[in-house]
C-alpha cells in the first residue's frame, strides 16, 4: 500500500461538525443551537469523558479530568461513522481529521471570556490560563495545524447577534452538504 495515501472520509449523507474554541467562547451554547436548527446530534466531549470515564484521573489544580485521547477516539469512532454529529470540545488536534466536514473555531474578546468563566465560578488560575490561551490563539493554531483550511470557519462569538449569525451560517452549510450528498446510500 502507498504510505502517502491520506485516509479519506467515508461517504456520509449528513455532515459531522466540530465546534472548538477556548472555554467561554460559546461552544456549548452554539452547538446546542446548531443541533436544533440543523437536526444534528450533539456530542459534548467533556460530558462523555465524565460519563464514560474516558480519563486518567482528576487534576485537582485545574478542576478537570486528565483526558485519555485514545479512549475518547475509540468511544466516538462508531458514532462519527454514521454522520450528522455536532461535536464540541476545547481541544481539537487529537480527533482524526477524516471525521469532520466542517471545523468551527469560535473566538471571543478577552473580557468576555473572563466574565463568562468568572460567572461559571472557575478558580482564578483556571480563568487566567484560559484567557491567556485565547489571547495566544492556542486553539486556533491547533486547528490550523490539524485541519485543511478549506474546512475551517473562524467566527467571532462576542454577542448574541454573533451567535445567531454563526448558527445560521453553520445550518446553511449542513443544508448544502445534505443536498450534495443525498445520493449516498
Ligand atoms: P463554552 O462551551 O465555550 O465554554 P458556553 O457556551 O458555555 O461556552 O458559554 C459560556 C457563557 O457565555 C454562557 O452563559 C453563554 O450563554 C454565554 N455566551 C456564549 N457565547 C455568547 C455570545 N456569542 N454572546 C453572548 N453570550 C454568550
Amino acid at each position: 500500500m502507498n504510505s502517502n495515501v491520506i485516509p479519506t472520509s467515508p461517504p456520509r449523507r449528513s455532515p459531522n461538525i466540530l465546534i472548538t474554541g477556548t472555554p467561554g467562547t460559546g461552544k456549548t451554547t452554539t452547538s446546542e443551537m446548531v443541533a436544533l436548527a440543523a437536526g444534528l446530534e450533539k456530542v459534548t466531549v467533556g460530558d462523555l469523558v465524565k460519563e464514560r470515564s474516558l480519563h486518567d484521573g482528576y487534576n485537582e489544580d485545574f478542576d478537570t479530568y486528565w483526558l485519555n485521547e485514545d479512549k475518547v477516539v475509540d468511544e466516538m469512532e462508531s458514532m462519527m461513522a454514521a454522520g450528522g454529529i455536532c461535536v464540541d470540545f476545547h481541544t481539537c488536534g487529537f480527533f482524526p481529521e477524516r471525521w469532520f466536514d466542517l471545523v468551527v473555531v469560535l473566538r471571543a474578546d478577552t473580557k468576555n471570556v473572563y466574565d463568562r468563566l468568572e460567572g461559571r465560578g472557575y478558580k482564578a488560575n483556571k480563568i487566567n490560563e484560559n484567557v491567556e490561551s485565547e489571547i495566544m490563539q492556542v486553539v486556533l493554531d491547533e486547528a490550523l495545524e490539524s485541519y485543511q483550511e478549506d474546512v475551517m470557519l473562524v467566527l467571532d462569538s462576542n454577542t448574541v447577534d454573533d451567535m445567531e449569525t454563526n448558527v445560521e451560517k453553520i445550518a446553511v452549510f449542513v443544508e448544502r452538504f445534505r443536498e450534495e450528498h443525498q445520493h449516498i446510500q
